[in-house]
């Protein structure tokens, strides 16, 4: 038996948030923004970087510099609507190539074969952590004249070969957005070697309206509200009962891209620079990036021991350095509602994916295209939490509860459970 920590369960995510993030806006914090970016450019040894209101919208800028409208962007459909959203309003016609199954990263042979005259770029998706393999996709792209755009959004620290990804294409895109691993409320970077690029998202950033206090107080009350919700005593208390309790509500509720459409323009109060305070929670958060990523590693190195002889889950490569930061552990398993549904009964707490194919849905249907590991991805990933808050014991726990359902699963479903897991 495994000693439970104090307050079981955890929740599924906590965010990376600290006591300067909410004390830090209290005060007026010059030129930050130019430090946050000047120290990201030291630390991951890039040549310049400018401050965006969300990756997003930073993905929008950079897309906007690098193509002409009308020419395509091969890209994972495995991503969020709204980065379909920005190649579109940037002019671009979005290509979806279908990934590898295992990493969840873009199939390299495939994008290879959908590159055409007209194709201009390639936008990497780093999921989960994990590296997608920036330095071939370079290789090809230099070798075809196509710029290289790496969306680092879950991957803020990770490194290939040496360098943090973000800086090995033509451009990087972070993310602090609230649920990220570096948080400032809401924000994002953009890097590149490239000067003169980010020169001129920059003069496109400075012409955006400064996000206004009382919008920040209020994204800082939402996130307030998260931090007590998911505050162990609290969540195991109050919480975790109701989340059991309303397994599908709540699941629809968490899911942000439930209400996710296609932009028609980029939503006005996206375009809304970062405030000074904000950069200088960033400052205040750089050292911590790299030992939240060990930690995550090691809880990754646990799941790995025991999950990874499991027959009927997939789980991503082992590595231990740096090139998977783990941001969550993802696994794929074909009865992914019964897992969970297994697992919240018996106090784990567990998140579906809640990425799309968005290959496949019916707002992009003009770039619709068969993308069968897309599809089987999204419909079986389940993210087990990593974060770097989240004790040893609590991993231990589910590997304990998942494992206990593989075995109903092979020696007949167990009775107690009136849910359906015995359809499984
Ligand atoms: C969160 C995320 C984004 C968007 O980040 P924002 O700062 O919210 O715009 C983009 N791509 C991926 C893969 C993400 O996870």
């Amino acid at each position: 038996m495994i000693m439970s920590s104090r307050w079981s369960p955890h929740p599924r995510y906590r965010l990376y948030t600290t006591r300067a993030s909410y004390t830090v806006p209290l005060f007026n914090a010059r030129d930050s923004v130019e430090r946050f970016e000047t120290e990201v450019c030291r630390r991951f040894n890039v040549a310049a970087a400018a401050c965006v209101p969300m990756a997003r919208v930073g993905l929008f800028f950079a897309l906007r510099e690098m193509i002409r409208p009308g020419q395509k962007v091969i890209l994972s459909p495995l991503t969020i609507v709204d980065v379909v959203n920005a190649v579109l309003l940037a002019g671009g016609v979005p290509v979806f190539a279908d990934i590898v199954r295992r990493s969840c990263a873009i199939d390299i042979d495939k994008a290879y074969s959908l590159i055409d005259g007209s194709t201009a770029a390639l936008l990497l998706t780093h999921l989960h952590g994990e590296t997608a393999g920036a330095n071939p996709f370079r290789e090809i792209c230099q070798r075809r004249g196509l710029r290289l755009i790496e969306d680092s959004a879950q991957a803020f620290g990770a490194i290939e070969c040496g360098q943090r990804l973000g800086t090995i294409g033509d451009a990087g895109i972070y993310s602090f957005g609230l649920y990220k691993n570096l948080t400032t409320w809401r924000g994002g970077m953009v890097v590149s070697n490239d000067v003169a690029l980010i020169e001129r998202i920059r003069r496109r950033v400075r012409q955006l309206p400064q996000l206004p206090k009382w919008h920040l107080l209020i994204r800082m009350l939402g996130g307030f509200a998260v931090d007590v919700a998911t505050c162990p005593s609290v969540f195991a208390t109050f919480i975790h009962p109701l989340v059991r309790q309303n397994f599908g509500i709540i699941n629809r509720q968490l899911n942000p891209e439930r209400d996710a459409t296609r932009w028609t323009e980029v939503p006005k109060n996206y375009l809304r620079r970062m405030r000074e305070s904000q950069a200088l929670i960033g400052i205040g958060q750089l050292d911590r990036v790299d030992l939240d990523a060990l930690r995550r590693i090691e809880h990754a190195g646990l799941y790995h021991d025991v999950l990874g002889g499991l027959d009927g889950i997939m789980t991503p490569q082992r590595c231990s350095d740096l090139s998977n930061v783990y941001t969550y552990f993802p696994i794929q398993i074909t009865n992914r509602d019964n897992l969970l549904r297994y697992a919240q009964e018996r106090r784990r707490d567990f998140a579906a994916q809640h990425l799309r194919n968005c290959a496949a849905l019916p707002m992009f249907s003009e770039f619709h295209r068969d993308c069968p590991n897309a599809r089987a991805a999204a419909r079986e990933l389940v993210l087990l939490p990593t974060y770097s808050r989240y004790p040893a014991s609590e991993v231990k726990r589910n590997i304990e509860i998942i494992r206990e359902f593989f075995s109903a699963m092979i020696y007949g479903a167990p009775k107690e459970t009136a849910s359906g897991v015995s359809r499984a």
